[in-house]
């Protein structure tokens, strides 16, 4: 009862970005969707999320079919590359904000906040502006106001692709953990073969926007399927 994707196409002009492209995401896990620069990723997650409406095929979210569901029906979390937090809002009244637009009682909301700043380890900075944390900092509050409304899916979009090295790697095995605690299904987009081995149940490798394998990290390492596959992620690299 995860995430179903069933021959879902999406062209622009007279680019396909997305071809016919079958999925099924387990509840509780994650999956990275991994591939380089143009496979189509971002566009597959804009599909789940109901960003961008398909040309062809469905997506069912826990059993349901979410197809032709506005973005709000669907209670997805989001989080892309770039900081979208409200820079005149403190971290915690931007946690709470999803929260309060669905009207949640106040004394929730703050019993909420108080968890989810726990959860992503940011006690003590609840009352600080965007501006005033690391970047790190920054993708940790997006990601618990994401989870702040109780998304049935997390979609992660290159969610540390604008950190350092460093930083990158310590967040990735932060959300592994985070992951081992919340379960919630989530999909994580990358174009960093490290970061997906690393961090997912299963990867799916994309190539211009056909799926060209899916399995587990060691799965894909010993065994490629494709020419493609055997290159991008193989233990040549
Ligand atoms: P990725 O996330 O793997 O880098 P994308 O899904 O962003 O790939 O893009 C796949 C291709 O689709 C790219 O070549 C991009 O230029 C094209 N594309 C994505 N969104 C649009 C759009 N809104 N209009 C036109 N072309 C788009
Ligand atoms: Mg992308």
């Amino acid at each position: 009862m995860g995430v179903i994707v069933e021959n879902l196409s999406k062209q622009f002009g007279n680019f396909q970005a997305v071809k016919q492209v079958n999925l099924e995401i387990k509840s509780g896990s994650l999956v990275a969707l991994l591939g380089p620069s143009g496979s189509g990723k971002s566009t597959l997650l804009r599909l789940i999320a109901g960003l961008e409406v398909p040309d062809t095929g469905k997506i069912w979210l826990t059993g349901k079919d979410a197809t032709y569901q506005s973005i709000q029906e669907r209670n997805i979390g989001f989080v892309f590359q770039h900081y979208a937090l409200f820079k005149h809002m403190t971290v915690k009244q931007n946690i709470a904000f999803g929260m309060e637009i669905r009207k949640a009682p106040k004394a929730k909301i703050k019993l909420r906040v108080e968890e989810l700043l726990n959860l992503v380890q940011l006690s003590g900075l609840g009352d600080r502006f965007p501006s005033q944390l690391s970047g790190g900092q920054r993708q940790r509050v997006a990601l618990a106001r994401a989870l702040a409304v109780e998304p049935k899916v997390l979609l992660l979009d290159e969610p540390f692709g604008a950190l350092d090295a460093k930083v990158r790697k310590d967040l990735r095995a932060w959300l592994r953990r985070l992951h081992d605690e919340v379960h919630v299904t989530t999909v994580f987009v990358t174009h960093d073969q490290e970061e997906a081995m690393e961090i997912s149940d299963k990867i799916v490798v994309m190539n211009k926007g056909n799926v060209e394998q899916i399995g587990a990290p060691a799965e894909i390492y010993d065994h490629p399927a494709t020419a493609f596959v055997m290159s991008f992620i193989g233990p040549v690299n």
